[in-house]
C-alpha cells in the first residue's frame, strides 16, 4: 500500500492527466471485481475446496465441460453466481469518465458484467460474460440465470448442453473482441491499467500496441510492466478510482 502522503501526490498527477487526456481508456483484471466481493476463481483458494476434486482451471475447460457437464454446473452454480455483486468505485468513475467523454473502452478480463451494472457502454470483455449463455450444440442464447434455475445439466430443447457465454480455458479469445481492443488501445492517450498483475495473456501483449503518451499501472502488487510505467500506484483500485 502507498503511503498517504506519497498516494495524494500521485493522485493529484493522476487527476491532472485524465484532465490533459483526450482518449482514455481502462484495462482491467481480476482486482477490479474482487473489491465487489468476486473471489477471482482462478486463484489457489479454489485448489483448497475440497468440493472439488479438481482445480478450476481444469473445471473450467472446454474438455471438462464436454466430459463432465454435471460437475461444470455445479461448479458454476456454486463458485459463478454473481447476480447479486454491485459495482463499486472503481466501475462507478470509469463508467462517470465514459458520461464525460473522456473515456472511450473499458477492456476487461472479468466476466461479472459489473462495468455495464455501473453504466459502461463501451465495454470489451476479453473472456466473455457470465450474463449470457447459449445451447452448446444449437447455440440458441438462454437468460443471464437460466443455468443457476435448473438443477444437473441444463439442457437445450435440442439436447445440447447450456453454458456461460465465457471463454472457457482451451478455447481461444473472440477476434472481434481482441480486434476492438488492440485498435481502442492503439487510439489512447492515456492507458489505466489496473487491477492485475499483468502475467496472464492476453494481458501484457495488448500493451504492445499503445503508442499513447502515458501509461499507468494501479495494482496492489508490483508487475513485471511497472519499470515501463509513467505512474504506478501500488494500492486498491477502488480506492485510486473512488479518490479522483
Ligand atoms: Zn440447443
Amino acid at each position: 500500500m502507498e503511503k498517504e502522503q506519497d498516494l495524494q501526490q500521485k493522485l493529484d498527477t493522476l487527476r491532472q492527466w485524465i484532465g490533459e487526456a483526450q482518449r482514455v481508456v481502462f484495462f482491467g483484471g481480476a482486482g477490479v471485481s474482487t473489491e465487489s466481493g468476486i473471489p477471482d476463481f482462478r486463484s489457489v483458494d479454489g485448489l483448497y475446496n475440497q468440493k472439488y476434486d479438481y482445480p478450476p482451471e481444469t473445471i473450467i475447460s472446454r474438455s471438462f465441460f464436454q466430459h463432465d457437464p454435471e460437475t461444470f454446473s455445479r461448479f458454476y452454480r456454486d463458485k459463478l453466481n454473481i447476480f447479486d455483486a454491485q459495482p463499486n468505485a472503481a466501475h462507478k468513475k470509469l463508467a462517470e469518465l465514459e458520461r464525460e467523454g473522456k473515456l472511450t473502452a473499458v477492456i476487461t478480463q472479468n466476466i461479472d458484467g459489473l462495468h455495464q451494472k455501473a453504466g459502461s457502454k463501451r465495454v470489451y470483455e476479453l473472456h466473455g460474460t457470465l450474463l449470457r449463455n447459449y445451447c452448446a450444440r444449437c447455440r440458441r442464447p438462454y437468460p443471464a440465470d437460466y443455468i443457476l434455475r435448473t438443477q444437473g445439466v441444463p439442457r437445450c430443447e435440442c439436447g445440447g448442453v447450456i453454458r456461460p457465454d465465457i471463454v472457457l480455458y482451451e478455447e481461444g479469445l473472440d477476434d472481434q473482441v481482441m480486434l476492438d481492443s488492440i485498435k481502442a488501445i492503439r487510439a489512447a492517450d492515456l492507458l489505466i491499467v489496473g487491477g492485475t498483475s499483468l502475467v496472464v495473456y492476453p494481458a501484457a501483449g495488448l500493451l504492445r500496441y499503445f503508442r499513447g503518451r502515458r501509461l499507468v499501472l494501479i495494482n496492489r502488487d508490483a508487475t513485471p510492466v511497472d519499470s515501463e510505467a509513467d505512474l504506478v500506484i501500488h494500492d486498491s483500485i477502488g480506492k485510486v478510482l473512488g479518490a479522483l
